[in-house]
């Protein structure tokens, strides 16, 4: 299969790659597709789609291309900010609405200042991915990996992002502590890819 990955972000890019591994995977970039959409959904589905549909639109000026087009949207949910960051996790602390973007550790640091004494780290990653197949045919799959925020940031170099202060309570470290393949088993975006994959392959099989 030819996957499409509508995103600009190098460290998805780099996962997305190694999770499809066996599939041809490229990126906007790749194709010399310029590819920015403003995440203004309210849902993680909602911004996933709006990715997804613009790349076909694009990949539409160019009828030569039929790749199935994917998009996810993720971010990090603690039940002790009410669900936040949510979908605002790459936006979060962001001093102008999100025009810029702190990095991942400031971010991170922010996140741990805003739990500061509190007792409940319970959180978890959610991942929604949409793959369109072509014309007007799409699979969805949502999933989430629970965890924890940990009171301090692991000095592991793995993952992007949140992983450095996400806690597996059941492997005792973060996500960055862990092999990149044990993360793609065990993440949200890893799960979603699996299940999609399968629902990709379903519906090329009906035709
Ligand atoms: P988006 O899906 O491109 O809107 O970005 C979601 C944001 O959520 C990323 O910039 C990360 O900060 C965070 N995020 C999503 N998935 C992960 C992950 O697997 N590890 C760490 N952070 C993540």
């Amino acid at each position: 299969m030819h996957l499409l990955i509508a995103t600009m972000n190098p460290h998805k890019a780099g996962e997305f790659a190694q999770i499809f591994a066996g599939h041809e995977v490229t990126t906007p970039g790749e194709v010399g597709i310029a590819f920015d959409v403003a995440e203004t959904g309210e849902s993680f589905l909602a911004n996933a789609m709006l990715k997804a549909t613009r790349l076909r639109e694009q990949i539409d000026e160019r009828p030569e291309e039929e790749p199935v087009v994917v998009a996810d949207d993720s971010g990090l949910c603690v039940d002790a900010l009410s669900g936040g960051p949510g979908i605002y996790s790459a936006r979060f602390g962001s001093p102008d609405g999100g025009k810029t973007e702190l990095d991942a550790p400031a971010r991170n640091e922010l996140l741990l200042q805003a739990l500061q004494g509190i007792q409940d780290r319970r959180a978890r990653f959610v991942c929604c991915m949409v793959a369109l197949i072509s014309g007007s045919r799409m699979v969805i799959a949502q999933e989430s990996w629970e965890g924890q925020i940990a009171l301090a940031p692991s000095a592991a170099t793995g993952g992007f992002g949140y992983d450095p202060v996400f806690y597996l309570p059941e492997l005792g470290c973060t996500v960055a502590d862990l092999p990149a393949a044990e993360k793609h088993r065990l993440s949200h975006r890893g799960r979603a890819s699996r299940v999609l994959t399968a629902a990709i392959k379903a519906a090329l099989r009906e035709g």
